[in-house]
């Protein structure tokens, strides 16, 4: 618990970001504090490493700050999953609905192959529809997806009863309201 306390301390909720009347959970001054930092790991280390996972995907961008350091300690690969047009190899792609809009996440064909058990990796989930993306876009490369790890949830968002109703855990470290 107090080494949960101590990541949850160092996160900075910043006011009218992206836009006015909104939160944000900026994470960058986790990065800062060696403990917390090396803590976030460790937590998914320790729930990850004995459970066969072959691939990390994590996802653009602040996935890839947090993805391959747990890629590296459990012996998976790690899988990129980008916004459009940033992979250069041929990819698959899903679009997904944001509150305002919409967008896509891309994969390249061949990184996961069938029989991969795969964990989703992001810094926070808010409605999962970005966690929900990565996922259709493991399955469709014939992947298992074990559970998708966040640093850090928003419940009221509900994202987390959005991958119960598609038979998906959800493991994260932190809530914030
Ligand atoms: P969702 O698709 O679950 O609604 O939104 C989650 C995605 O948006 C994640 O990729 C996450 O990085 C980003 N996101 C949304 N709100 C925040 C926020 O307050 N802080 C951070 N760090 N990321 C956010």
């Amino acid at each position: 618990a107090s080494r949960i306390n101590g990541i949850k301390s160092t996160l900075r909720i910043i006011s009218d970001f992206p836009k006015p009347g909104m939160l944000f959970s900026d994470i960058t001054p986790l990065l800062l504090d060696p403990k917390a930092f090396k803590d976030t790991i460790d937590f998914f280390v320790e729930r990850y490493k004995n459970e066969n996972i072959s691939v990390v995907a994590g996802i653009e961008s602040r996935g890839f700050i947090f993805g391959p350091s747990i890629a590296l300690a459990i012996g998976a690969k790690f899988v990129p999953l980008r916004k459009p047009n940033k992979l250069l190899g041929e990819v698959i792609s899903e679009n997904y609905d944001l509150e305002y809009g919409s967008d896509c996440l891309e994969m390249h064909v061949g990184a996961v192959t069938s029989g991969d058990r795969a964990l989703v990796v992001d810094d926070l989930i808010a409605t999962g529809g970005t966690v929900c993306a990565a996922m259709n876009l493991l399955e469709r490369a014939g992947a298992e997806v074990v559970e998708c790890a966040c640093v850090i949830e928003v419940p009221v968002l509900k994202g987390r009863e959005r991958l119960e109703s598609r038979g998906k855990p959800l493991y994260t470290l932190v809530d914030i309201v």
